[in-house]
């Protein structure tokens, strides 16, 4: 591999909102200080006169003008929420964490009082809190018990531009709370929806055309350098250009990498420590922050803090430092032009998590993170044809995700998502294909009369994807509680396996001791049973290369699930060794990701009919069950089934009737 990427230095003017260039000082310590330079201190006043004239407002500025951190302050300082409170919804748990701690610190307060945040599976907030961030996927939670959303007298809808699917939803949530609430003389529900950019007119149109605020920004000119030739492999090529820049680049000038995902990142992170021991000397300290949405609280704070004198920090971050994190002393960027990103293959039901390319659009805001204090670089790892094929703006994930929890979520509100009011519609094979998938889970009785059946209603309550909630559900029956907690616990954070490729062969050795024949479920299973019995857990874990946070962050989740079992009265059980039960009730959620063999290291779903092969991170790999069960497909040039169980065909024929009768199950190879 070459150890050298070549970039053509064009210097593409990026477009801007506003050229204005206010001068910066970057190193006072004192919050309120720092506050008074942010661009919309000084229009504080005039916004929010336009915010008070108006039930709704959209607000455009550039990322890191103070929108998130600032203006949910300006309203309180008016006292704007009266008796209300001011929610703040976020696209990912890691900005809503970490901006609600820098908004308590600059109020001087502690979270959970004034400030606080929500996520799923941690709510830091008290009867004091008046400031709430919240991920987009809890207030719609919240929306499930009151659809009126009556605790909230404001509602922000940051990130518009990112086109979650909970934003996509929530748009239509608070606008009709809002037209009921007026309707019914209750108090007014004020929104504003706030981006760095966007298709501003179809947003205030959907919006009944309300008022456009745009802020003036900063933004110092940054020179765009593309890569000369293709790159085979952008993640090595982003690691070399990291120490072509740290090489020559003064101390001090911190470099933010975008990646796609946290099994990358801290496998670059290692590299990059090793790499710079080599270099001992010859180029400023390194210090490598990884920053990603599983990483705990603690950490993703660390990354804020300034670098010391003489260092250099590098960032690895996914797309959550596009737009939603600001970090202060970037000065160079490198564009991996990746991200990873749920997208759903229409019409067989498949989700996958796929790394892709990303947008024009999102390529520009990675640009603009080098030059928010001053002038900046930005390392393009993919060629200027490259760039120019991408597309102009990324396609609303609600246009290209399996919608089955959404769907279940708004008709635990009450709606049919066909006549949903969407700002975008998704396509309607996608709904009905959802629908089909509940009636399947036994959440609703048929898709032309979508009402849920009690089994749906309990499944709604779950912060889980239904496929998971119904195995919860299930798991009494066959007996097996404690263990579908931990299993589903597991799969919900990232993974608790740690591999780095110098020690690859150590590692997997390691795994051996808890690799079980039925596959990686019940792997897990024994990894986290032994996990649990421990009272010194890290340094276990560090031995058997486990990744002790994730670990412990299923642990979290772990509790929070099983109080919310207790209190939908599902007692708890063990089946001990008899793993086949796991097994078993794992079926009840995810038959529609099992595979049959079809010849040689190849497979086919049932039903969507796709070709796929085991992971090579599996435990099966290397093995041939003839019909296996799967917990995800990833897509890296080819598909992948990843998180495996070995299951009996006869059992599929015995839990899911309907669906093996329609798929046909063929259960012979070839
Ligand atoms: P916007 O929402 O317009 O992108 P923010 O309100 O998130 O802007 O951020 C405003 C400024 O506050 C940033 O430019 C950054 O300097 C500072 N800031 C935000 N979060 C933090 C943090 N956790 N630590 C330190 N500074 C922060
Ligand atoms: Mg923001």
């Amino acid at each position: 591999k070459p150890n050298h990427v070549n970039f053509n230095g064009n210097g593409i003017k990026r477009p801007r909102l506003d050229d204005q260039q206010t001068k910066l000082c970057t190193n006072g310590s004192v919050p309120a200080k720092q506050r008074k330079l942010l661009p919309v201190y000084n229009v504080r006043h005039r916004l929010i006169a336009e915010i008070q004239k108006t039930p709704t407002v959209i607000i455009i500025g550039e990322t890191g003008s103070g929108k998130t951190t600032q203006i949910p302050q300006f309203m309180h300082e008016v006292n704007m929420e009266k008796s209300g409170i001011i929610g703040i919804t976020q696209p990912r748990r890691v900005a809503a964490i970490t901006l609600s701690s820098r908004v308590a610190e600059e109020m001087d307060c502690k979270q959970g009082e004034l400030v606080g945040y929500t996520v799923r599976f941690e709510d830091v907030t008290s009867s004091h809190t008046k400031l709430k961030y919240l991920t987009d996927g809890m207030l719609l939670r919240e929306a499930m018990l009151d659809n009126l959303l009556m605790a909230y007298s404001i509602i922000v809808l940051d990130e518009a531009h990112e086109r979650t699917v909970h934003t996509d939803v929530l748009f239509g949530i608070v606008k009709q709370a809002q037209a009921v609430r007026r309707m019914k003389k209750l108090a007014p529900l004020k929104i504003i929806v706030m981006s760095a950019t966007m298709d501003v007119d179809h947003f205030s149109n959907y919006f009944n055309h309300a008022p456009v605020v745009y802020l003036g920004g900063r933004q110092y000119p940054v020179k765009v350098l593309h890569a000369k030739h293709n790159q085979e492999d952008y993640v090595f090529s982003s690691l070399v250009t990291i120490f072509q820049i740290h090489k020559e680049a003064p101390p001090n000038h911190d470099i933010l990498v975008f990646l796609t995902g946290q099994e990358e990142i801290e496998a670059m992170a290692n590299s990059i420590r090793q790499i710079a021991l080599e270099l001992d000397g010859k180029a400023p300290q390194l210090k490598v922050y990884p920053l990603y949405s599983s990483l705990p609280s603690q950490q993703q704070l660390d990354v804020f803090r300034p670098t010391p004198v003489g260092m250099r920090k590098v960032i690895l971050s996914t797309n959550v430092a596009e737009t939603s994190v600001t970090i202060s002393g970037i000065k160079y960027v490198i564009d991996s032009g990746m991200v990873k990103a749920r997208s759903h293959h229409p019409g067989t039901g498949l989700d996958m998590l796929k790394v892709q390319k990303i947008s024009q659009a999102q390529a520009w805001q990675r640009t603009g993170r080098a030059g928010r204090e001053s002038s900046g670089f930005c390392y393009r790892v993919y060629t200027k044809q490259e760039f120019d094929s991408l597309l102009k703006n990324s396609i609303p994930e609600i246009q290209r995700c399996n919608l089955t929890s959404v769907v279940l979520q708004l008709l635990a509100l009450g709606i049919n998502t066909l006549e949903f009011d969407f700002i975008d519609k998704p396509p309607r094979e996608a709904i009905v294909c959802a629908l089909e998938q509940l009636k399947y889970l036994g959440a609703i009785e048929t898709v032309d009369n979508p009402g849920l059946t009690k089994l749906g209603m309990k499944m709604a309550q779950f912060p889980l994807d239904p496929r998971f909630s119904k195995i919860l559900l299930s798991a009494n029956e066959y007996n097996c509680v404690e263990e579908i907690l931990s299993i589903v616990s597991l799969l919900s954070g990232e993974s608790i396996f740690f591999i780095p490729p110098n020690k690859k062969d150590k590692a997997l050795a390691a795994r051996q001791k808890f690799v079980s024949p039925a596959g990686d479920h019940i792997t897990l299973l024994n990894i986290y049973r032994q996990y649990s019995s421990l009272t010194v857990k890290k340094q276990w874990c560090q031995e058997n290369f486990l990744n002790w946070r994730n670990l412990h962050y299923a642990s979290e989740v772990r509790t929070q699930l099983q109080e919310l079992c207790r209190r939908c009265n599902i007692p708890m059980s063990s089946c001990g060794q008899d793993y086949d039960q796991v097994q078993k009730c794992l079926i009840t959620g995810l038959f529609m990701n099992i595979a049959e063999i079809q010849r040689e290291r190849q497979y086919m779903t049932v039903g969507s009919r796709q070709i796929v092969s085991i992971h090579p991170s599996s435990t099966l790999f290397g093995s041939q069950p003839p019909c296996v069960l799967f917990t995800e497909v990833v897509q890296t040039g080819r598909c992948y089934m990843r998180q495996l169980s070995r299951i009996e065909p006869d059992w599929v024929m015995d839990i899911v009737p309907n669906f093996a009768s329609k798929h046909r199950l063929t259960a012979h190879v070839t």
